[in-house]
């Protein structure tokens, strides 16, 4: 079985007082790790400082992105090694925004994904799709090749823990959500893709979420699809009455 996974992503907002009153404001209320798991990724000014304020609680604090070196001369970069050494377990890459801004590519991400499997934690990778190619037939291509890019070289092992998110670029940040069939419809590709890759087994393990859009309206038909292990949320994850309703969905 695999267990939900309820993320989200805080991109380059709040700050690190914000962080810390949005940590004691949902304190003791997320479900348990076995039942759900929780993160939030924040900015790493404010990573130190979470991890200190969350404690006991089953609340994953992950990191927006890293770089693909563990150390050097690379200024302005997020070590991987010191993530590790600070206490983080996820980092999310691959993100629509880093590949749109930061001109990164599949065979960056790859490298990153490499660099946090080497570290001991597990990537979120994001997978894109445009509105052009979402109406055009390179959709499917496009989906499995990122995806197939993102894992090359990657083993089994390493592989079975990986979480895969369709981010629809389309869907982030414009209040369009994917319809329910249309976000099931991008997690199973990931996924037969995965067992494409790997094995149905591997397929069967690996958790895809959904992102773009997420609210706590929506959320509820979105993690009732057979593919969709969890969501990737934005702006509803900026406030914490809307993040515990994420948080804490019907099941
Ligand atoms: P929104 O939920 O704000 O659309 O953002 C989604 C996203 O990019 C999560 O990574």
């Amino acid at each position: 079985m695999r267990i939900p996974f309820i993320a989200g992503n805080w991109k380059m907002n709040l700050s690190v007082a914000e962080s810390v009153e949005f940590l004691s404001a949902i304190s003791g209320k997320l479900p348990v790790a076995d039942q759900s798991q929780t993160a939030i990724a924040a900015s790493p000014l404010f990573l130190q400082t979470m991890l200190e304020h969350n404690d006991d609680s089953p609340l994953i604090i992950a990191a927006e992105n890293c770089f693909y070196e563990d150390e050097g001369a690379y200024t302005g970069e997020t070590s991987p090694k010191a993530l590790h050494e600070m206490g983080i377990t996820h980092v999310i890459l691959g993100h629509s925004e880093r590949r749109k801004y930061f001109n990164e590519t599949d065979d960056i991400i790859n490298k990153k994904v490499h660099a946090v499997f080497r570290n001991q934690m597990i990537p979120i990778i994001c997978c894109d799709e445009t509105m052009g190619r979402r109406e055009s037939s390179e959709r499917i291509s496009w989906v499995v090749s990122q995806v197939t890019a993102a894992l090359k070289g990657i083993s089994i092992e390493d592989a079975r823990n990986a979480i895969i998110a369709y981010e629809p670029s389309w869907a982030i940040g414009s209040g369009q959500t994917a319809s329910s069939e249309e976000a099931e419809e991008g997690c199973y590709l990931i996924r037969q893709t995965i067992a494409d890759i790997y094995s149905d087994e591997v397929a069967n393990e690996v958790r895809v979420l959904y992102g773009g859009s997420v609210n706590d309206d929506n959320a509820n038909e979105i993690l009732s699809q057979n593919d969709i292990d969890g969501v990737l949320a934005g702006g509803a994850s900026l406030k914490p009455e809307s993040f515990l309703k994420l948080a804490n969905f019907q099941q």
